[in-house]
């Protein structure tokens, strides 16, 4: 869709922090991460909320929501993963493109549901970016 925030990251016309892509997803640091590591799984297929989006592409991104989260794990050690879909502003969604928040969970590390204070700089994210696509 021509004015979706996430459907611009998908085709690159803005950038963005990119940790893993197939045929039907496309995965990337969030900018505002609750835990590090916060990951964004979107399908690339535009649908405002999962009620809208169809079957097959729900089913087509489920390989790269999974492989994101086990690369995740692999590279951060984290302990445990929380994975969360938000539909419509009562529920916290921002941004109406489908998308799986992908939180690592660390033993001893609070998960508030607020952005990490300090915020990660630019360059502490594109590294981990790097990171986690190494
Ligand atoms: P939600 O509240 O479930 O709609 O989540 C939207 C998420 O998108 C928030 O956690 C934002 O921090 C994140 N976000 C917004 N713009 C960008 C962007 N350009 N790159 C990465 N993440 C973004
Ligand atoms: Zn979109």
């Amino acid at each position: 869709m021509d004015d979706c925030l996430f459907c611009k990251i998908i085709r690159q016309e803005i950038p963005s922090l990119k940790v893993f892509e197939d045929e039907h997803a496309y995965a990337f640091l969030d900018i505002n991460p609750f835990q590090r590591g916060h990951t964004l799984v979107v399908p690339k297929f535009h649908a405002k909320e999962i009620f809208h989006l169809p079957p097959e592409e729900l089913a087509g991104m489920m390989p790269a929501l999974q492989r994101t989260a086990c690369l995740l794990k692999r590279k951060l050690g984290c302990d445990g993963m929380v994975i969360q879909q938000n539909n419509a502003p009562i529920a916290g969604q921002t941004v109406f493109h489908v998308h799986f928040h992908l939180v690592p969970c660390y033993e001893g590390v609070p998960l508030t549901w607020q952005p990490l204070d300090p915020k990660p700089t630019m360059e502490e994210l594109q590294a981990l970016a790097e990171h986690l696509r190494a």
